[in-house]
């Protein structure tokens, strides 16, 4: 179904820092990349706001039909601390503290970044693509900069001229720095750098001889520089102008700035056309972040283990707690404010249920229609999901005011109503139904004892005595007592 022929979206496009109508290359198909996280680490409640902020988007284009090519990557390689331009190699140094291979840190931290988006419900991107597996695109890339004139080999080492750049270009229109004041801010610097100028930076980096992650080169044996593999990455898979590029708002300056200087450089053209930046998640007032341990793990949320929380909380109701707040908007976690956003998904999701035993009265409709399109008109602006919420709060008070016998609906009405609550809450917002009623526990634990009194009643018959009293036991010290009776063996919960 092609709804997006009858919505009109709009998205803020941080290069313009205006909202814009929503028009894609191709009609009735999207391409977006999103930056992807550095594997050395868990990702952090911080990470998942911005990777949850682009499921939306790529939820909400899917939902109105657009065919959307999702790349998020996967920084395995290149990255180095202090923007990627110097100090360590933040995945190494991870392996030399937990004794592993590099590639095993990768792995390991790439695992815990799928499990955790996986228990938020998020959708896999169309392709996730790894800098390790391209390696030669950007390599390709260098030479084509270096023949374009705006690539420089020093010591092994290949930097990319931002002043030659600027001479032609405009380098800082997307994070509106001024060269003048980035030039005079670092002088002092630019002399013991193999660079000509400080705001250069590395395309390809000659590797230490403790370096392990090294590839060859036409320079050197070394590794390319972090901003390289999103210009490779994208320009494969979505080419050299695509419609969205996402990222945190973190990334801006310099690695947004840097993708579009070698973009332009490369391609002769703009290679993005919205650009848009997620905003922050706080704790204490100040940015989550990996380097300073101001942070709250996904797991830590899940089970209650952390000082800043009073008690658990499940994947959903931390989602639904970030999209109460507008991606660009900043948001202060806290358990307060969490357990606020808990009473209102139970309020949503309790209305959702009682949709099923109403029963349709009225003989004139009701403003359903014009409810639902409110809904998809906060969608379209720029993907405004505290307001889209708050219309389905307003249905939430119509629904209860039906099952109070305060108003009544027409059928049509209701199956609309029914309807547009699932697409938002499920495929749009992607909730999970965690609420008392919509809990599928109890149903999946009766058939676990059900299947563990069959095998205690076939363990008997054949005078397995050990195992028939095994399951009798066993099934006590968990809390769960078997009775036999003579219409079979039932249980109950001690
Ligand atoms: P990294 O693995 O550090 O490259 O980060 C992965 C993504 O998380 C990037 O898009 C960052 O901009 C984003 N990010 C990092 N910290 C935060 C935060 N506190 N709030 C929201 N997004 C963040
Ligand atoms: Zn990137």
């Amino acid at each position: 179904m092609s709804l997006y022929k009858d919505q009109a979206i709009k998205i803020y496009n941080s290069l313009t820092k205006e909202k814009e109508p929503f028009n894609p290359i191709h009609e009735g198909a999207v391409g977006m990349y999103v930056c992807g996280p550095t594997v050395y680490s868990n990702v952090h409640m911080g990470n998942c706001r911005t990777f949850l902020s682009f499921d939306l988007v790529f939820r909400y284009l899917k939902h109105l039909g657009f065919k959307v090519r999702y790349v998020r990557n996967i920084t395995d390689a290149g990255h180095l601390e202090n923007d990627g331009e110097s100090g360590d190699d933040p995945i190494l140094k991870k392996a030399r503290i937990e004794q592993l291979e590099p590639m095993e840190v990768v792995q390991k931290y790439t695992v815990d970044f799928h499990e955790t988006m996986a228990k938020f419900n998020a959708l896999p991107p169309s392709i996730e693509p790894t800098a390790t597996g391209h390696i030669y695109e950007q390599i390709a890339i260098v030479e084509n900069l270096i023949t374009e004139g705006y690539g420089y080999e020093k010591n092994g080492s290949v930097y990319f001229d931002v002043i030659k750049f600027n001479e032609d270009h405009a380098y800082g229109k997307l994070s509106g720095r001024k060269l003048e004041d980035m030039i005079t801010n670092t002088r002092e610097l630019a002399a013991q750098s193999e660079k000509k100028n400080p705001q250069d930076f590395a395309l390809w980096k000659k590797a230490e001889p403790q370096h392990i992650m090294r590839w060859p080169s036409p320079w050197s044996e070394g590794f390319p520089g972090w901003h390289l593999e999103c210009t490779a990455m994208s320009t494969k898979y979505l080419g050299e102008n695509f419609d969205i590029h996402g990222g945190g708002m973190d990334l801006k300056f310099p690695h947004h700035e840097c993708e579009i200087a070698q973009a332009e450089a490369c391609n002769h053209k703009s290679p993005v056309n919205y650009w848009m930046h997620a905003n922050m998640l706080t704790l204490n007032g100040k940015k989550m972040s990996k380097s300073t341990g101001n942070n709250i793990l996904p797991g830590e949320l899940f089970s209650g283990k952390n000082n800043a929380l009073g008690r658990t909380f499940t994947p959903s109701v931390a989602k639904f707690f970030m999209y109460q707040a507008h991606y660009r908007s900043i948001l202060d976690f806290s358990n307060e404010a969490l357990e606020a956003s808990e009473k209102g998904f139970n309020r949503l999701f309790d209305a959702y249920h009682s949709l099923s035993s109403i029963e349709p009265s009225a003989k004139s409709s009701s403003s359903i229609s014009e409810w639902k399109q409110s809904c998809y008109d906060a969608m379209n602006d720029d993907f405004n999901s505290p307001i889209l919420i708050a219309q389905l709060f307003e249905a939430t008070k119509f629904i209860n005011a039906l099952k109070d016998g305060n108003a009544t609906i027409t059928r049509e009405d209701l199956e609309e109503l029914s309807a547009t609550m699932k697409a938002f809450l499920f495929d749009v917002l992607g909730l999970e139904d965690t609420t008392a009623s919509g809990d599928k526990s109890v149903e999946k634990l009766d058939g676990a004892i059900s299947l563990l009194i069959e095998l205690r009643n076939q363990a008997r018959a054949n005078k397995d005595f050990a195992t028939s009293d095994k399951i009798r036991d066993e099934l006590q010290e968990v809390g769960i007592q078997l009775k036999d009776g003579k219409d079979g063996t039932t249980y109950s919960l001690v």
